[in-house]
Order: structure tokens, then C-alpha cells, then sequence
């Protein structure tokens, strides 16, 4: 599975993943909700609805959701040590070329050469 293969599976995946969506969906609830409430908590206090902003009233929720989202992303692209892979995955070593795989829900080992300094890469 070449490289670009790979880094688009994991997009899917976690896009798709129900934790992912809960996770995010929850931090666009309580953080769109406190910055609704900071933008326009006037007109949602004094229940003057006419005067709400639809448009950035949403966007104030989908924005965290899709933070949560990509961050959740990144994370899966970028392996750690320790970490596990939402999908099994060829890791390159970094600094010396060494390569393991590794499994779903497998923690991450260290490279048997680097030790400490391990950095892996999705090969
Ligand atoms: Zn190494």
C-alpha cells in the first residue's frame, strides 16, 4: 500500500470513527455554545431571536467540531511511540530506515536502534 494510500485510509477511518465524531461533536457543543454566548449572548438572553446571526450561530459550532476532527487526524498520521494505530501500518524509522509493523490497537515500539530517539513515519 503505497504511502498516499495509507495517510487517505487513516482519513477515512477517523472520519468515520463514531469516538472521533462523539469526541468532537461534544467540544462543538460546549465550546460553540460558551462563544455563541460571548458573541451573541444578548439577543439569546433577551430572546431577541430576530436579531441572531443564523449563519455565524452555526459556524460557531461547526468550527470546534472540525478542529476536534483534524486534530484527531493529524494525530493518527503522526505515530508516536506508545501510541496505537487506528489501522495496522508499515512504520519507517526515521533516523535509521529500520521498519515494523505494527497492528490496530497495538501499542507503538521503540525502534531495537534508536531506543529514546525513536520517530516513526507511515511508510
Ligand atoms: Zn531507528
Amino acid at each position: 500500500m503505497s504511502s498516499w494510500t495509507h495517510k487517505k485510509n487513516i482519513f477515512i477511518e477517523t472520519m468515520c470513527d463514531g469516538y472521533t465524531f462523539q469526541k468532537a461533536f461534544r467540544i462543538a457543543l460546549v465550546v460553540g455554545t460558551m462563544l455563541n454566548i460571548i458573541n451573541q449572548g444578548d439577543f439569546i438572553i433577551h430572546m431577541q431571536f430576530e436579531k441572531i446571526n443564523y449563519f455565524k450561530f452555526i459556524l460557531t459550532y461547526l468550527i470546534p467540531f472540525f478542529v476536534s476532527t483534524y486534530t484527531a487526524i493529524n494525530i493518527n498520521m503522526n505515530p508516536k511511540v506508545g501510541g496505537k494505530l487506528i489501522i495496522p501500518a508499515t512504520l519507517t524509522c526515521k533516523g535509521c530506515n529500520a521498519s515494523v509493523h505494527v497492528e490496530k490497537n497495538t501499542p507503538i515500539p521503540q525502534c531495537s536502534h534508536c531506543k529514546n530517539a525513536t520517530q516513526w513515519k507511515i511508510k
